[in-house]
């Protein structure tokens, strides 16, 4: 039969720190299941701590406690059990892997107790032990894929990965790996079969079982990648992705979303323990995109790592370390000169496998630093005295000195190539913190810049250079150009429409202005690459017909606030949270100032909430060094906070600022004193986009209340909003009843509208609502206004408002202009937006 699938394969590779019980299990083969289309391999580790058990149990075995080493056992092969119960229905294939299970623990059992006291096992030994975490989870896997009846096979491992002799490091032959890739998972593949394969295992030339080196399932996924050529690697984790930095080390570390092979390989090798750190070798070159995903949220974008990203944007993109280290020093001043010794020391040190990660040499080369992992610190010492005797002996070389008890830390970026300045930055920091730097090295691809520290400084300089490149937003650095921000819209409406439809009209070269996130009450979608103009308005006219976003294409069902959350935990330049909704969002938006974000608010409802809640917001801004404007909660567009704070800059001081606050009420009383009935007065405001989606927000009063509170508090007014103090145009009658019931009855207000506005002409006066603001009062009302009188001539629904200051008392200051509208609100947003990005 011809090969059904032309398309190239993806490989899956399930994380041990992933696979915790069955339940995470189920989770994992889900994800398969939803990956099902294309043809594909999945790499299995072994369960969540299995191999370190195992580990444990082979030291165990050879000391003299056998019970606590068959409870150990007992433990293990319950939760493995477990799996299986959980996973298979009662019945036939149920005991056959149980069975299966069984056998494999008396073969490890077996193994174990082989294992002769007092000697350690030899590596060889230990590999073979090793290989039953894999070897059981590879199963249990196959198991689950089988009961949801989709075609798979568990394939050895043995067979497929090629290495050499080295035991429990083994590194894999390339090319007779990736023939026997194709001769044996290629059939497989083109029978829409989806080979399971144990990771971290391969067989050494004389066929023996080695292991990759802890981490080492990551490398087989690539291997498989490299032989099939597939189409991407998915290595499937609990982190949300390659992040700035250890997250259990540094707790505001950000995803990175793109990274270059180069600076993902560099992060392994120095020690993040996310990725194996050969696991990069066999895509070399190769247009095979690995993306590290969160196991917990199958959907996330997670971190891209491949040829395509485009290097050289920011000087540092995240580091990593490696605790455990000795530096090791050769010193001696007859080295001087003298060619061959740095060549002898790492050939002395490369045939002992002792695998060194920094080197400096010091120009006056009097001495050779560099580090290796403790453990071989003295086997490295023994191997040098041995090649130096001579020069010892001969007093050229004063002797070898090792200084454990440290760790290395790697600042990578491929964009601080040709980036003046880098390395200073990072001994500022740690000079800043007191922690003195022990050596340090800087690759001559200037990819990474290495530091040996103190090991129990590691972690407060890991936070100290993280904050130095501000990392937890990823340009945050001095040499970046032009500026980017990242906007998260939440709420969609009308003003989200507008103002997505102005974006693409910024002309600000030096700004690059995105949209990442847009957030509805259903969910959110969410690109850290930004969301194009054509996207945002496909969304917006998905939204107007009455989507929701968790059911678009990409949407994820989320609330707000854990959509923000998720949302912060990528590396973004300049987050702006933009609430446009009419919400109480003050949650949502405590979570995004905690997570880096400034915020731009049309939302009146937070700034106006109980004193409690909005205080909490000022004081969260303030203690985290982010800004809130919210120019369009008071006037739409109207320079309105703006004026205030310009006037309390220069020392003036606001007295009262009272006038025209709501659109929506002014064109209504604006007709209602012209004679037009006020049900058809309403009507034309609704029409004309100016009331809040129930036009009762705007007829109580409660949304000039809100605006008028605001200002208060700007003001120093110190309390809450007093009913008694809100006229109310909503009639107790109509307060319960449904928007479209309200709508229906609107007309019998009619009579006592045409009632107060003729009273009203009849005294040469028209009916206004207005807002009266002072650092001690607020009051919102409809009040008969001479037709004398400036607030008369406001027209429709423009605002006024007029401040009297100490400056200008007998001449106040006068604000007047369109005060309600999608488009204009959406400006007054932009404004800010771009305040922001200018400050
Ligand atoms: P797997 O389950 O695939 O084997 P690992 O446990 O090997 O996953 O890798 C994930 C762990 O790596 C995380 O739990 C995290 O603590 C650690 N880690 C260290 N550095 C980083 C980093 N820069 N980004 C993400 N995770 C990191
Ligand atoms: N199980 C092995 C380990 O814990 C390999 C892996 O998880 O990738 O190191
Ligand atoms: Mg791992």
């Amino acid at each position: 039969m011809p090969p059904r699938h032309r398309r190239a394969p993806e490989v899956h590779k399930f994380g041990g720190a992933s696979l915790a019980d069955s339940s995470a299990v189920r989770h994992a083969l889900h994800i398969v299941q939803s990956h099902g289309q294309g043809p594909l391999v999945v790499v299995i580790s072994a369960m969540a701590g299995v191999t370190d058990a195992i580990l444990t149990l082979s030291h165990e075995a050879t000391g003299s406690d056998q019970r606590t080493t068959a409870s150990l056992l007992t433990q293990l092969r319950f939760r493995h059990e477990e799996v299986v119960r959980a996973l298979l229905p009662m019945g036939r294939n149920q005991a056959t892997i149980l069975d299966q299970v069984g056998t494999l623990f008396q073969e490890l059992e077996a193994l174990l107790q082989g294992l002769r006291p007092p000697d350690e096992p030899t590596p060889r030994t230990k590999d073979l032990v090793l290989a039953y975490g894999e070897r059981l989870s590879a199963r249990l896997f196959t198991a689950g894929l089988q009961a949801l009846g989709i075609r798979c096979k568990y394939v050895d491992a043995l067979e497929v990965i090629h290495t050499d002799a080295l035991h429990g490091h083994a590194s894999p032959d390339l090319d007779r790996t990736a023939r026997s890739v194709r001769q044996i998972l290629g059939p497989l593949l083109s029978h829409d079969t989806i080979p399971v394969l144990p990771g971290f295992l391969g067989a050494a030339p004389n066929g023996d079982l080695t292991t990759l080196g802890r981490g080492g399932s990551d490398l087989t996924a690539t291997l498989v990648a490299h032989g099939l050529d597939a189409r991407g690697v998915y290595l499937w984790k609990d982190v949300p992705g390659l992040l700035t930095a250890d997250p259990r080390v540094v707790a505001d570390a950000r995803v990175v979303p793109e990274l270059h092979p180069r600076e993902a390989a560099e992060l392994a090798y120095y020690g993040a323990k996310v990725l194996h750190p050969r696991a990069l070798i066999p895509l070399a070159g190769r247009p095979i995109p690995i993306h590290v995903r969160p196991f917990a949220d199958p959907s996330a974008a997670g971190t891209e790592v491949s040829e395509r990203v485009p290097g050289g944007r920011h000087p540092v993109r995240a580091l990593s370390a490696a605790p455990g280290q000795a530096l090791v020093t050769v010193t001696g001043n007859g080295m001087l000169g003298v060619p061959g010794i740095a060549a002898r020391t790492f050939a002395a040190l490369h045939s002992r496998n002792i695998s060194v990660s920094l080197i400096t040499q010091a120009s006056s080369e009097h001495s050779i630093c560099f580090s290796v992992p403790e453990p071989l610190a003295d086997l490295a010492n023994e191997s040098l005295l041995r090649e130096f005797e001579g020069e010892i002996s001969r007093q050229e070389i004063d002797g070898v000195e090792v200084s454990p008890g440290m760790a290395t830390i790697a600042v990578v970026g491929l964009g601080m190539h040709g980036t003046p300045g880098v390395a200073a930055a990072v001994f500022t920091a740690l000079a800043a913190a007191g922690i003195s730097v022990v050596a340090i090295a800087q690759g001559s691809s200037e990819l990474n810049i290495s530091l040996v520290v103190p090991a129990e400084r590691a972690a407060e300089a890991q936070r100290r250079i993280h904050a130095a490149f501000q990392l937890s937003r990823i340009a945050g650095g001095a040499v970046v150009q032009p500026e980017r921000m990242e906007l998260v819209i939440l709420g969609m409406g009308q003003i989200g429409r507008a103002l997505a439809a102005l974006l693409p009209r910024v002309k600000r070269p030096a700004l690059s202005l995105r949209v990442v996130a847009v957030i509805d009450r259903s969910g959110f979608i969410f690109d850290p690459q930004g969301l194009s103009p054509k996207r945002l308005s496909a969304l917006a006219a998905q939204k107007r017909k009455g989507r929701q976003l968790a059911d678009l294409p990409d949407g994820q069902a989320l609330p707000s606030q854990a959509a923000v959350e998720h949302i912060a935990r990528y590396a973004l330049t300049r987050p702006v949270l933009v609430d446009l909704t009419a919400d109480d969002t003050a949650s949502v938006l405590e979570q995004a100032l905690i997570g880096g974000m400034d915020l731009v608010l049309a939302n009146k409802r937070p700034l106006a909430a109980e004193r409690t809640v909005s205080d909490l917001l000022w004081q969260t801004a303030r203690a985290r060094g982010r800004r809130i404007l919210h120019e369009a909660t008071v006037g739409a567009g109207l320079p309105i906070i703006d004026t205030y704070h310009k006037l309390a800059e220069s020392g003036d001081q606001v007295e009262r600022i009272e006038g025209l606050l709501s659109g929506t009420l002014g064109s209504v009383l604006d007709d209602v004193s012209a004679g037009v009935p006020f049900s058809r007065a309403v009507k034309r405001a609704m029409e004309r986009g100016y009331t809040e989606p129930d036009p009762r927000e705007d007829l109580s009063g409660m949304d000039v209340a809100r605006k008028a509170l605001i200002l208060a508090r700007l003001l120093g007014y110190p309390g809450e909003l007093a009913s008694r103090s809100v006229e109310s145009l909503v009639p107790p009658w109509a307060q319960s009843l449904t928007k479209e019931e309200f709508l229906q009855r609107i007309g019998e207000l009619d009579t006592e509208w045409s009632t107060r506005a003729r009273e009203a002409r009849k005294s040469g006066a028209v009916l206004r609502y207005i807002a009266q603001v002072t650092p001690s009062k607020v009051a919102v009302g409809v009040r008969a206004v001479p037709e004398s009188s400036p607030f008369a001539r406001v027209r429709g629904s423009d605002n006024q408002l007029v401040f009297t200051t100490a400056r200008y008392k007998t001449n106040p200051l006068v604000i007047t202009g369109p005060g309600a509208g999608a488009e204009v609100t959406a400006a007054g947003v932009l404004n800010d937006i771009l305040r922001l990005a200018g400050a």
